[in-house]
């Protein structure tokens, strides 16, 4: 029997289970588990809606791997080891394996700055989005400080003034929001903002997070009633502690495979991989976390044929950036993720985000049934990664 245990089921676990189910349907030497902390998926993308007090849909994993033959484990994963091919959940049941996908995902950087795991919500989780839109409700009026200007601060903070009109949203960061973007886009962005009634506090570094006020360096503060926290980037320090290699920020290290460099049975994905291309090491999107899965689970059919695993190869070809539910802008980009000259705005950019936001889930469906589908799914970069 091969057993493989997937950790994880967002968007890279759910890509690299059902499209792995799909490819092994026919085997009965192959059991597939996966472990999720939810039952519910997750739409990381919707979250600043979350957080706003909209109701996202239902959408329910067990339903979804009805009739994959996918083994779904509810719990939350508390350690792995990689040297005895075990993974622990809620610290009681040890699930071994044969291979192993890690795509535990990433969450902002809490620990960066004091005061922030006190004092600050976050959208690490639908959990903690959901608390944040409670507050809100309550507050009615009042200042919310979003900390991070980067495109998840700026979503959070359009989405969350649309929907609060009388509440003072101020967004600080150390970039001008939108400063990925070309300068179509970024004027766009900041326009938006200001129409939102957001204030912004650009260039600046913040050092402590009160329970009623930010504090910058220099001794500048920023009164705020609630703060929500959208800046850096931390993983799990599961992988670490399992022996795998990882990199300075805590990512698995892979080849060019997607497998760990230190034990090529564990194939790293999504956000928790550090995943190098010929531009550099990606950024954590769903936009490239989604291939990731397909192509893991592509490489593992292949393995257990006794083929090779082929090279994952990844150009990224948008940034598309909600600014509440009625307006929005999409960079294109270039595969490295410099952005071009065009840029969608107003509507059609409306039209194309919801679509992008929306696709994951049926894209899920797609798969269980037609795996080969997801091939076609992602640019592959062209002279950037070769
Ligand atoms: C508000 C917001 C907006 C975003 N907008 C975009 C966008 O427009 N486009 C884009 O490409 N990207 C966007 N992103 C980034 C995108 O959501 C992530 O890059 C993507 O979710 C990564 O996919 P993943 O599968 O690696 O991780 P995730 O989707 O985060 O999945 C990881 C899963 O693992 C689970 N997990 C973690 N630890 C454990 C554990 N110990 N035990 C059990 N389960 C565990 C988590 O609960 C989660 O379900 C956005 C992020 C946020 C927060």
């Amino acid at each position: 029997m091969n057993r493989i245990v997937i950790l994880g089921a967002g968007y890279a676990g759910m890509a690299a289970t059902v499209s792995l189910a799909a490819r092994t349907k026919r085997r009965d030497d192959v059991r597939i588990t996966v472990v999720s902390a939810d039952e519910r998926f997750t739409e990381r993308l919707r979250l600043h809606q979350t957080a706003s007090g909209q109701q996202l849909a239902d959408l329910r994993i067990p339903h979804l791997l009805d009739g994959t033959g996918v083994d779904f484990v509810h719990g939350w994963v508390t350690g792995v080891d990689a040297a005895a091919r075990t993974v622990c959940v809620d610290d009681e049941r040890v699930l071994e394996y044969d291979r192993l996908v890690y795509a535990l995902g990433s969450v902002a950087d809490t620990a960066a700055v004091p005061g922030v795991d006190d004092h600050a919500y976050t959208l690490n989780s639908a959990h903690d989005a959901e608390l944040l839109a409670r507050r809100l409700a309550d507050l009615g009026t009042g200042t919310l400080a979003v900390c991070g200007s980067g495109l998840t601060g700026v979503e959070a903070a359009a989405e969350i003034a649309e929907r609060h009109p009388a509440l003072d949203v101020v967004l600080i960061g150390r970039q001008e929001p939108g400063s990925t973007m070309g300068p179509k886009a970024k004027a766009y962005v900041q326009s938006a903002l200001t129409r939102l009634g957001v204030r912004v506090v650009s260039g600046a570094e913040i050092v402590k997070v009160r329970p009623e006020a930010v504090d910058l360096a220099g001794g500048d503060s920023v009164p705020a009633d609630l703060v929500l926290w959208t800046s850096g980037v931390r993983v799990s320090p599961l992988a670490a502690a399992g022996g795998l290699r990882i990199d300075e920020r805590g990512r698995i290290l892979t080849d060019g495979t997607l497998r760990s460099v230190s034990h090529p049975q564990v194939y790293a994905i999504g956000d928790a991989a550090a995943i190098r291309q010929g531009y550099g090491v990606m950024h954590g999107t769903c936009q490239g976390g989604m291939p990731t899965g397909v192509h893991a689970a592509l490489s593992i059919a292949r393995e257990l044929t006794g083929r090779q695993p082929g090279r994952f190869r990844f150009g990224y070809l948008h940034a598309p950036v909600s600014l509440g539910r009625h307006d929005a802008v999409v960079q294109f980009t270039r595969p490295d993720d410099s952005p071009r000259r065009f840029c969608l705005t107003g509507r059609p950019a409306v039209w194309y985000k919801e679509t992008v936001s929306s696709s994951p889930w049926p894209s899920f469906v797609r798969l269980k049934r037609f795996p080969s589908a997801g091939l076609f799914a992602w640019r592959r970069g062209g002279r950037y990664t070769r």
